[in-house]
C-alpha cells in the first residue's frame, strides 16, 4: 500500500508523528532565510536569493509524507524601506518557482513586514506576526486543519525556537546561516534548548521524519506520572 499513513502503529512500518488521517495534523514551519535560503542580510533584491542546495529534496520529502509545508519569515527590511512587500512576493514567487522544477512545493508563505521601531510608519507597529510572536502561524492554522503540538519549527535563530515554543510545537535549529554562530556563543544563556539540532535543513527533515508518533494518551499519562515521582 503506497499510503503509510493507513499503517497502524505496530504494523510492519512505524507511523511517523504526521500520520492522522481524517484529523488536523502536523506542519513543518520554516524559516526563510538561513534555513531554505542563504542568509546574506537583506534580500533586497531577486539575484540575492539563493536556496540550499539540499532544500528542494528536504522539501520534497515533506510533501512526499503528506506534510505541510508552511515559510513564515520576518521581512523587517520592508519596515525600515529597504526593499518592498512586492518584492518579498517576488522572491517567495521565485523560490516556489525553483522548487517547482525540482518536484518540490512549499505550501504557504507568511511573511511579517513589520517593526517596533521601524521607519516607515505604517509599518511601526508592534504586531502579533513578528517571529517569535505566533500571528503567520495563526493564520496558517486557520487556512489548513494543523495540529500545533505535534507540528515543528524550523530555523536558524534562536527566536525561531521561541516561535515553537510559544505555539507549543517541536523545534529544531539548524546549523546553516546564523544557526552554529548562535548555537556555539549563545546556547549558554538559552533558558530552554531545541528540541533537535542538525547541521542543516534536510538532515532536520530526515531526522523529522524518522520519530515515532507522539504515545498515545493513556502512554503519555503514564510517562508523566513516571516523571513525577
Ligand atoms: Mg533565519
Ligand atoms: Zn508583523
Amino acid at each position: 500500500m503506497k499510503d503509510k499513513s493507513k499503517k497502524r502503529i505496530g504494523g510492519a512500518r512505524r507511523q511517523n508523528r504526521f500520520a492522522a488521517p481524517g484529523r488536523a495534523k502536523a506542519a513543518v514551519f520554516l524559516d526563510r532565510d538561513g534555513t531554505v535560503c542563504d542568509e546574506v542580510g537583506y534580500v533586497n533584491h531577486l539575484d540575492r536569493l539563493k536556496l540550499y542546495p539540499w532544500t528542494a529534496e528536504a522539501v520534497r520529502r515533506l510533501n512526499r509524507a503528506d506534510i505541510p509545508v508552511i515559510v513564515v519569515t520576518n521581512q523587517s527590511g520592508v519596515g525600515r524601506g529597504y526593499f518592498t512587500e512586492e518584492l518579498v512576493r517576488q522572491a517567495h514567487r521565485k523560490i516556489a518557482a525553483q522548487l517547482a522544477t525540482q518536484g518540490a512545493r512549499v505550501d504557504a508563505f507568511y511573511f511579517c513586514p513589520h517593526h517596533p521601531s521601524a521607519p516607515v510608519k505604517t509599518y511601526r507597529v508592534d504586531c502579533r506576526c513578528r517571529k517569535p510572536s505566533p500571528g503567520m502561524v495563526e493564520k496558517a492554522a486557520k487556512r489548513f486543519p494543523i495540529d500545533l503540538k505535534s507540528s515543528y519549527v524550523v530555523g536558524d535563530s534562536y527566536r525561531d525556537m521561541q516561535l515553537g515554543f510559544n505555539i507549543g510545537a517541536r523545534t529544531a535549529l539548524v546549523m546553516t546561516g546564523y544557526g552554529r554562530g548562535e548555537y556555539e556563543y549563545h546556547r549558554h544563556r538559552w533558558p530552554r534548548m531545541p528540541d533537535l539540532i542538525a547541521e542543516n535543513l534536510l538532515e532536520a527533515v530526515n531526522r523529522i521524519l524518522a520519530e515515532p508518533a507522539p504515545s498515545a494518551p493513556a502512554a503519555s499519562r503514564r510517562t508523566r506520572k513516571r516523571k513525577s515521582r
